[in-house]
């Protein structure tokens, strides 16, 4: 046995590293293993292109809980947000444009452009949604009731769930509805412009293999509205020198906390013995002795890949083997010599269409369509394209004059009815890039250089099932009490001292930090 560990982290994502982190404050002796040669997992700052800093999975941050912040002192180890107002531009191909924000007299005159109506609605509409934040979002840092085998402190917790939904009185209905529901239903209900509707749907779609017509599609919808940015709700930043500037401020809070971190070390297998983990053997052979392992890596790679899935109850297994890690998600990230300049809203120089996130969707019937071709394997003829461009906020990820593009793509089916990702990626990228030339004609010329990430490279790099950007499909029988799998929502697993400290877990992805949080204190018994 080469060393011994009071824990031993699987993964350095930023739930592991969180995980790290609180236990080692509280005097344990902590090895993080990370297989790549960077920590961060999704949520990392990569120098892909000479001079650039790519944030190459993860490219906004807003979920991030405020408490480890606080309790890890990350602002004084690097960690640092800039803020993004306007927070969305959606260009159309008529001329006109959506700009939205955190000022509420700005978005009502910019949607009253296309409805008189819709701009008296958005601020109602936002506060609905916020009266169901205010119940739901108390639940990202708990953990989660057990429904299969419930403790009083469990039907304390479900009590307490159920009396805050009955406070919601009439609104408890749309309460369920946006849990439950389409997103296109509730926001056919609000809005009457395609512009808007269009502008809000493409956030219940990201990482989702779904579209907004899909039951299910309105709880993302609303995973979009919760957290916050310097006290301001719903707001969404970029993190100074990418999202890597998180995972590195974890990393030297750790450090400072005496967590020891390798990488370059991939663990292949968690030890049992007698029903109980007591170390991991790495992908090299060598073992190394820990008394609580937790695995930041998903359900299926931790039960079927780094054990013997016969040393779990046949039941558990089963269950880990229906998860669905359906995925149609792709990355593109680009280093360009100019800003986008968009035909509908002019200007190569650094402007508001350039701070937020750039919808390229014109209504909601073309998402449908989009998805219509992945769901029968082909990726989408005429694919949605959420663009953000960090550059324009942030000075430090590109060289000076230059600009650093990110364009999360949907939908990019894992699995294809015909063909392989390795021979179709490069050839959907071009068609990507066809899209936005028709929205910014100086776009391709400006290309320096371009990573394709299909869903099996995001798969391959990131360590993620079928390239599921959240461990796991983030579907109404996945979440809370059913995340990863019914009666073991608490982070625990049937073997003794083996946790999970990642997005597998409660409340699943998004760089929130809650799932790492959470099992850190169950596993000093605080939770
Ligand atoms: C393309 C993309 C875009 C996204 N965009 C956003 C966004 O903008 N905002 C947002 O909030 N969320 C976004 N997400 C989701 C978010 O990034 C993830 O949910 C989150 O980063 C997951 O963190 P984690 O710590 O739970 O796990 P991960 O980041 O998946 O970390 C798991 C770690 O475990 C390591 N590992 C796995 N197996 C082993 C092994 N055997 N040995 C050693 N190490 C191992 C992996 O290499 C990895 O580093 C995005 C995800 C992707 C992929």
């Amino acid at each position: 046995m080469a060393g011994s560990y009071d824990a031993i982290i699987i993964g350095a994502g930023h739930n592991g590293l969180v995980t790290a982190c609180y236990l080692a404050r509280a005097g344990w002796k902590v090895l993080v293993l990370e297989r790549r040669h960077v920590v961060g997992g999704a949520c990392v700052t990569e120098e892909v292109f000479p001079g650039f800093k790519v944030s190459t999975a993860a490219y906004v941050n807003s979920l991030f809980r405020k408490e480890i912040i606080r309790d890890l002192r990350l602002r004084e180890h690097g960690f640092e947000v800039l803020e993004r107002n306007p927070s969305s531009f959606s260009p159309f191909t008529d001329g006109r444009y959506l700009l939205l924000g955190s000022d509420s007299a700005v978005n009502r005159s910019e949607i009253a452009k296309f409805s008189g109506r819709d701009a008296e609605n958005y601020a109602k509409y936002e506060a609905m949604l916020e009266r169901v934040a205010d119940v739901i979002e108390p639940t990202l840092v708990q953990r989660p009731p057990n429904l299969l085998r419930p403790g009083w402190r469990d039907l304390w917790k479900l009590f307490k769930l159920g009396r805050a939904f009955q406070k919601m009185g009439a609104g408890m209905s749309e309460a369920v509805e946006i849990l439950t529901g389409p997103a296109r239903t509730i926001l056919d209900r609000w809005f009457e412009s395609e512009q808007v509707k269009a502008t809000l749907a493409t956030d219940a779609i990201i990482g989702a293999f779904a579209a907004p017509s899909m039951p299910g599609t309105a709880y993302v919808l609303f995973h979009h509205v919760m957290g916050e940015t310097n006290g301001k709700r719903g707001v969404w930043a970029y993190v100074r020198g990418g999202m890597g500037g998180l995972t590195q401020a974890l990393a030297r809070a750790g450090k400072s906390l005496g967590v020891e971190v390798r990488t370059e070390v991939e663990v292949g297998r968690i030890l049992v013995k007698d029903g109980a983990a007591y170390g991991v053997a790495l992908a090299d052979g060598a073992e190394i002795r820990g008394r609580v392992i937790a695995s930041n890596a998903d359900a299926n790679i931790t039960f079927n890949r780094l054990l013997d899935n016969r040393l779990l109850p046949p039941a558990f297994a089963e269950a880990v083997n229906r998860i669905s890690y359906d995925s149609a998600s792709m990355k593109i990230n680009v280093a360009l010599s100019e800003l986008p300049d968009f035909t509908a809203c002019p200007g190569s120089q650094p402007g508001p269409q350039h701070r937020g996130t750039i919808h390229l969707c014109p209504d909601q019937d073309y998402i449908e369509r989009a998805y219509d071709d992945a769901k029968y394997g082909r990726p989408s003829q005429n694919p949605v394209l959420e663009c953000t461009l960090a550059s324009a906020v942030d000075n430090t990820v590109a060289p000076p004059g230059q600009h650093l593009m990110s364009i999360f793509v949907q939908y990019a089916p894992y699995k294809l009815h015909e063909g392989s990702w390795d021979d179709l990626k490069e050839s959907f990228a071009d068609r990507c890039f066809d899209i936005i030339d028709g929205y910014a004609p100086n776009f391709k010329r400006s290309v320096i250089a371009r990573q394709v990430l299909s869903p099996l490279d995001l798969e391959r790099v990131f360590a993620l099932t079928g390239g599921n950007i959240f461990q796991g499909a983030m579907t109404l029988n996945q979440l809370f009490c059913l995340r990863p799998v019914p009666g073991y929502a608490g982070y625990r697993t049937p073997i003794r001292g083996l946790f999970l400290c990642g997005s597998a877990a409660h409340p699943g992805g998004g760089v929130i930090g809650a799932a790492g949080w959470n099992a850190a204190r169950t596993i000093l018994g605080k939770a």
